[in-house]
Formats: C-alpha cells, sequence, structure tokens
C-alpha cells in the first residue's frame, strides 16, 4: 500500500478501514478462491481444462468521466469495461481487482462507488479478491480475469473474406449522451454511465464467430482493429447501424450524427463480431435468447479499408474516426 509513512496523518479512515468496510463482504466466496483479500496476495484456482483469460482498464477522472458522474456509475463502469474485453473474448468472468486512488477518503462517495461496482459484480458472480488504495488525483484501475474452455477463445483475428459483420445491441446512445450532457432521455444517459457488458452474448458467440472485439472507441476504430489483424476490409451499410428508440427520437436521417455517433462515438461496450455465412442462420438463433439481440451491418472484404454506403448503393463519406489517447 502506498500510504504516508508511519506517523504522519493520512486518510482520515486507515486504508485497512476503508478495505475492511467498502471492500471486504459478506456474499458466499467463489470456491476457486483459495485467499481473496486480506493477505498480501491472492491465490486462484484455475478449473481444470480452462484458460485464464486478464484484462485491464483505467478510468481518470477528467478524461473517461466528468465530475458530474455520480460514484455508482464510476463504480459501474471501472468494472463494466473489463467485462466488456471478457465478453469480446468468450470468457466467462470470476474474478477482479481493484486500483483506487482518490484525493480523500469520502465515506459517502466510497458507499455509492462500492454499491455500483459490486451490483454489477454479483450479476456475473465476479469476486472482487485483492486491490490497492492510494491517495492522489481520482483514477480507478480494474482487472478482470475470466475463464474459457482451452483452445476456445475469440480473437480479434480469425474473420475472412465474406464473413458477415454484426454488432450486439444499439450504438451511438454513449455518443449522443456525450455530445448533449443536459438534453439526452434517461435511457440515453445510462448507456454512458451503466454500461452492460454483453458477457451472455460473448459466451454464445463462441460457437459462431470467426472474430470479435467490443466497440469501446467506436466502431470505425474498434472494427479497424479487427481488419488489422488479417489484413482485410470491410464494406458497411451504414442505414442498418443499429440505433436505439431513444437515439432516433432525438435525431434525424438528415443530421450527420445519426450516422457519425454509431460510426465514430465511443463508450457504447457492444460487442462487434465476424460470422461465416454457412453459420448466421445458427449464430442469430442462439443469440435471439440474448436480450441484447444483434444485427447484421456489413461484409468482411479481401481489400483493405472501410467502405460505407447508403440503401440507395451511394458511398457514405464520414469524417469521424475513433477516440485516441495519445494523437
Ligand atoms: P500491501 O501492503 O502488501 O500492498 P495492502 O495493505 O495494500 O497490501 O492490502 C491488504 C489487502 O487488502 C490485500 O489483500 C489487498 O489485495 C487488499 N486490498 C487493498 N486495496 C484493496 C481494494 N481497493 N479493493 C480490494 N482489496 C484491496
Ligand atoms: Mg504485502
Amino acid at each position: 500500500m502506498n500510504g504516508p509513512p508511519a506517523g504522519e496523518p493520512g486518510m482520515s479512515e486507515t486504508e485497512f478501514e476503508i478495505i475492511r468496510r467498502y471492500f471486504v463482504r459478506e456474499v458466499p466466496a467463489r470456491r476457486d478462491v483459495i485467499a481473496g483479500i486480506g493477505d498480501d496476495a491472492a491465490i486462484l484456482q484455475v478449473p481444470a481444462g480452462r484458460e485464464l483469460v486478464v484484462c485491464m482498464d483505467t478510468l481518470v477522472a477528467g478524461v473517461h468521466f466528468s465530475a458530474a458522474t455520480s460514484a455508482a456509475a464510476i463504480g459501474h463502469k471501472a468494472l463494466a469495461v473489463n467485462l466488456s474485453d471478457l465478453a469480446a473474448m468468450g470468457a466467462e468472468p470470476a474474478w477482479a481487482t481493484l486500483s483506487l486512488t482518490m484525493p480523500e477518503d469520502d465515506p459517502d462517495w466510497l458507499g455509492r462507488f462500492a454499491q455500483g461496482f459490486f451490483s454489477l459484480a454479483d450479476d456475473y458472480r465476479v469476486q472482487l479478491v485483492g486491490g490497492d488504495i492510494a491517495r492522489g488525483p481520482l483514477a480507478v484501475t480494474v482487472q478482470a480475469h475470466g475463464f474459457v474452455p482451452a483452445g476456445r477463445v475469440t480473437r480479434r483475428r480469425g474473420a475472412r473474406p465474406g464473413d458477415r459483420i454484426y454488432v450486439t445491441g444499439t450504438l451511438g446512445d454513449a455518443g449522443l449522451a456525450l455530445q448533449r450532457p443536459e438534453g439526452v432521455a434517461a435511457a440515453v444517459r445510462q448507456r454512458l454511465d451503466f454500461p452492460q457488458p454483453r458477457i451472455r452474448a460473448g459466451l454464445v458467440l463462441r460457437d459462431h464467430a470467426s472474430a470479435a472485439i467490443d466497440v469501446s472507441d467506436g466502431l470505425l476504430a474498434d472494427l479497424g482493429h479487427l481488419l488489422e489483424a488479417d489484413a482485410l476490409g470491410a464494406n458497411l451499410e451504414v442505414d442498418r447501424l443499429p440505433r436505439s428508440a431513444a437515439f432516433r427520437a432525438s435525431l434525424t436521417d438528415r443530421n450527420p450524427l445519426f450516422y457519425d455517433l454509431p460510426l465514430g462515438a465511443g463508450d457504447d461496450y457492444e460487442l462487434c463480431f465476424t460470422v461465416p455465412g454457412a453459420r448466421c442462420a445458427a449464430m442469430e438463433a442462439a443469440l435471439a435468447g440474448v436480450a441484447c439481440g444483434c444485427t447484421r451491418i456489413g461484409v468482411i472484404e479481401a481489400a483493405a479499408g472501410i467502405r460505407c454506403h447508403r440503401q440507395d448503393g451511394s458511398t457514405y463519406h464520414t469524417a469521424v474516426s475513433g477516440y485516441q489517447h495519445f494523437r
């Protein structure tokens, strides 16, 4: 723990009190956790025949969320963005670790942060098994761990020309909420603050998808990464991009944002994936049982680059590209 030297005043509660009060829980522990919070390190048992899938993401105040974002949303989202990465790989979530850097130990903030974090963790039986606390500018790092039967993980690479391109759920809501901080429907704001990782879809897609990625930086950027992995290209039908009812109520198709938010805005945390033509019907039938559903939006092509077209066959020109931290 990176606390002040002994003898100097630290946070008003000791770090140990904070951990005990907010992060150690009464709920039944997972059986694959031999030792969780409380020792120098966690001891974890990966089930036989499974591979361990590990990812990490950081949310920084002022970069990934604003001063207006609630503590519950920060707790939820810090875990959700990691579970979204596990979903893209087809992993079943199991454990998480949490590194929390904060300027002060505000009990009200900590209580709501923990509530947001654990309500999502409990949805997927994720156990918090360790972490760290330090004083500093507000930043939250979560590492998530999940399992996949050996050799069955879904990767970014693996798509082939002719494979159909799909996305789960709807795109552009989080982007719309960022664009209009005051004036959007609660359902749209919810998409930005409380993204739902597509874990169940990811587990189904293990049997069908040739490749997958989660949409964190925007469809064009993230599909771009998937395509780069195999030096492929894509043709997208921009009129088919799935948009929520609230999104369609806010923007008409005469507004360029109607296309450019689903194409370019990040933070939706849907899955973008490819399926060989012969498997599409089976995949769609299997995903019919998963609430988020999916929409076919295009096709993989051998020629590099992403080409967008309208329903009438005309080319759609977009100026958008995905979010990048260092540009
Ligand atoms: P060390 O001093 O060895 O770094 P710590 O005192 O930081 O260990 O942590 C003590 C225990 O509390 C460890 O099991 C650690 O994983 C856990 N822990 C610390 N911070 C958090 C946190 N934010 N959430 C969950 N567990 C935590
Ligand atoms: Mg130690």
